[in-house]
């Protein structure tokens, strides 16, 4: 009786660790896949190798956030991001492409 209680709570703890294994292991796949889909890749338009996604004029690298610091490391550093801002003074855009 006592020996089953605690091969029951091994078993859960396992299953506990299994199931994060498991969902950081999505996770990563899905970054992968991310990763490969080109997800906020730079823009690349006829003449401009980093054009901003909303107007097509170029973006001007800014400093980084401290999110984005987060960002980065929440993702494992597969994609090697940085901050730009759009160049266009109209519609600011400003985020983060690899
Ligand atoms: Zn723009």
């Amino acid at each position: 009786m006592y020996n089953c209680m605690i091969i029951k709570c091994l078993k859960m703890q396992f299953d506990f660790f299994l199931s994060i294994f498991l969902f950081v292991f999505i996770y990563f796949v899905i970054l992968l896949i991310a990763k490969k889909i080109g997800w906020k890749k730079k823009k690349v338009v006829e003449n401009c190798s980093n054009a901003c996604p909303k107007c097509n004029q170029s973006l001007n690298r800014i400093p980084r956030k401290k999110v984005d610091h987060i960002i980065i490391n929440l993702t494992f550093r597969i994609f090697e991001f940085k901050r730009y801002k759009c160049s266009g003074s109209e519609n600011d855009w400003e985020g983060l492409r690899w």
